[in-house]
């Protein structure tokens, strides 16, 4: 077997992350190389505690390090709409617009045949779940979701699934209107935009 240094072994593991080609890894792998003594110590502490410490939200999904998260949590929040998204990262994006002060839902992903991921993959049963106990009494009753996923064929994919599973529960359903290209990352939308979208959702 090939002795891999310390060196390589680095710049391996750095070109896993999302975003993070070879090159970049080694330019990573070299600054922490010759940073300080304390960087690389803080770093990997950083990466162990947010693995014991941080986990999904029971209730939505998103993430966090208390029994509940932030926007769960949150007394000044309309409970009557949720804003369903693919990944934690989207709510920052749709906070950041300022244009939605309901509760959230995260998937974590999108339904992807290709890639092997189906609804049961996906936090789904969760969201249908939330829904249900709302018309039973269980908790406050959700009157609107909106569908904040990717504008790709993945994100299409799952608009198409959950509306056919939520149709019939009295709910309006829409999903954020996209004035960006086909195939873009929610990510990567700017705020105002973001809150054009979700003004100008369209109703499913
Ligand atoms: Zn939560």
């Amino acid at each position: 077997m090939l002795h891999i240094t310390a060196l390589e072994k680095l710049v391996h593991e750095m070109s896993r992350l999302p975003g993070i080609g070879p090159k970049t890894a080694q330019r990573l792998a070299y600054f922490i190389l010759k940073s300080e003594t304390e960087f690389p110590e803080r770093l990997s502490e950083a990466l162990l505690r947010v693995r014991a410490e941080v986990h999904e939200c029971p209730r939505c999904f998103n993430f966090t390090d208390a029994d509940l998260c932030r926007y769960c949590l949150d007394v000044h929040r309309t409970d009557d709409a949720l804003c369903v998204v693919e990944e934690p990262s989207d709510i920052m994006r749709i906070e950041s617009s300022g244009a939605f002060r309901g509760r959230y839902h995260v998937l974590h992903g999108a339904i992807s045949p290709l890639e092997g991921i189906g609804p049961k993959e996906l936090k789904i049963h969760e969201l249908i779940d939330r829904v249900d106990a709302g018309l039973r009494g269980e908790s406050p009753v959700i009157k609107e979701i909106i569908l904040a996923l990717d504008a790709d064929l993945e994100g299409d994919t799952t608009i198409l699934y959950l509306a056919k599973q939520l149709q019939g529960k009295g709910l309006k359903l829409s999903r954020i209107a996209h004035g960006v290209p086909i195939g873009s990352d929610i990510d990567f939308i700017d705020d105002r935009t973001m809150g054009r979208a979700l003004q100008n959702r369209v109703e499913l």
